[in-house]
């Protein structure tokens, strides 16, 4: 099949049918991507699935699950004389304790949005009287190409490029939230990016240890479709392994040059996740030989490592207890001009999917 062809509407009902024949009774679902999470909701996929069939929004957006303590931190660095502080568009209005980078920009930091770290390095090599630092936010996506930056900036023998590293591993918070015995799920589409990179090797153990059924899936409608069909077929069958329904992007070891280049230059380190809390073995940090590219560490920033409790109740989204719309603050108090959470102005949040797909329409957001 050709790209177009995993949105085509004849395949999209096919499989649709295909899912309402085999679906026998109640399942819990639970997608771990910011972008299948819009595309269910854009593409009204939860209204081609039968109704026994409960969607759980898992925390699959980078910016929505970044360490608020890394915020603050990246405000206070951006304060600093001669300092550019580069970082994502999404990440700008990200709300913290001490106020937004958008809020810290308009008084007078120097705080610009690129679309890659090498275009901050980039800024580096051209202005070597300034320091220039990335707020380095991701997924295991992400981490090879910081990874790359620091390379590049290596041999440029710059030595005005560091990052703030707020990096995240996608299976070790499922992990997490599954030991919640209080909670339940009965397969995982496991984001297909992710493992572009990492495989889905992984993933075995924890089909195995919580007896769910993971499909690697991607972000069109069939892609989606397809992983929840394959989910259904290992809950009717039993059978807790992995299928991987995103064949035309993954294989179980992933990608070894990216991970070869990850592993060059970062370690597994504990992580704390916004809404939350810290996670074990969850994240990466920089080498200790590499620390040299350690904003925190170059700006004799004092570590925060608590977590940080807000009126966000993202946790309780991420468990399916809530669904967004069902949010005490959802578009009255927390709205995309005025957030209360990342979710809500990220353009992978769960939060604005629904308040851009499923206010004032027909569409079904909730089964
Ligand atoms: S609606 Fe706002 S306050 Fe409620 S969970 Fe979403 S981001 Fe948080």
């Amino acid at each position: 099949m050709i790209n177009s062809d995993f949105r085509d509407k004849e395949n999209v009902l096919r499989i649709s049918e295909l899912i309402h024949r085999k679906a026998l009774g109640d399942y819990k679902i639970m997608e771990v991507c910011g972008g299948q999470s819009h595309s269910i909701l854009k593409n009204g996929l939860k209204d081609l699935i039968p109704r026994s069939i409960e969607m759980i929004h898992g925390p699959g957006c980078p910016v929505c699950v970044s360490d608020e303590n890394k915020i603050i931190q990246a405000i206070e660095i951006s304060k600093k004389k001669d300092v550019v502080l580069c970082t994502f568009g999404d990440m700008l209005r990200v709300p913290s304790a001490i106020g937004s980078l958008a809020q810290a920009k308009s008084e007078g930091s120097d705080i610009r949005v690129v679309y890659s770290p090498l275009d901050a390095v980039d800024i580096a090599e051209q202005n070597k009287d300034k320091q220039i630092v990335f707020f380095a936010i991701g997924f295991e996506t992400t981490a090879p190409i910081y990874a790359l930056s620091i390379l590049k900036s290596k041999k440029l023998k710059l030595k005005n490029y560091s990052i703030i590293t707020c990096m995240y591993r996608v299976h070790k918070v499922v992990d997490y939230l599954l030991e919640d015995r209080d909670f339940r799920i009965d397969a995982l589409l496991a984001a297909g990016h992710v493992c572009t990179v990492a495989g889905y090797k992984d993933y075995y153990a924890l089909a195995n240890k919580y007896k769910i059924g993971i499909a690697t899936t991607g972000f069109e409608p069939v892609d989606i479709l397809l992983g929840i069909y394959d989910c259904i077929e290992m809950v009717n069958n039993q059978k807790w392994t992995v299928i991987n329904s995103y064949k035309r992007a993954v294989s179980e070891i992933g990608n070894e040059m990216a991970q070869t280049m990850l592993n060059e230059f970062f370690e597994i380190t504990d992580q704390i996740w916004h809404g939350i809390g810290n996670v074990a073995d969850s994240g990466y940090g920089l080498k200790r030989k590499h620390s040299e590219f350690d904003a925190l560490l170059r700006f004799n920033i004092i570590p925060l490592n608590s977590f940080i409790e807000n009126k966000c109740p993202l946790t309780d989204i991420y468990k399916g207890i809530l669904k967004p719309d069902q949010c005490i603050y959802f578009n009255n108090k927390c709205n995309p001009t005025s957030p209360m959470g990342a979710a809500m102005v990220s353009s992978e949040g769960i939060c604005s999917a629904y308040y851009k797909y499923c206010l004032n329409n027909e569409l079904s957001c909730n089964n």
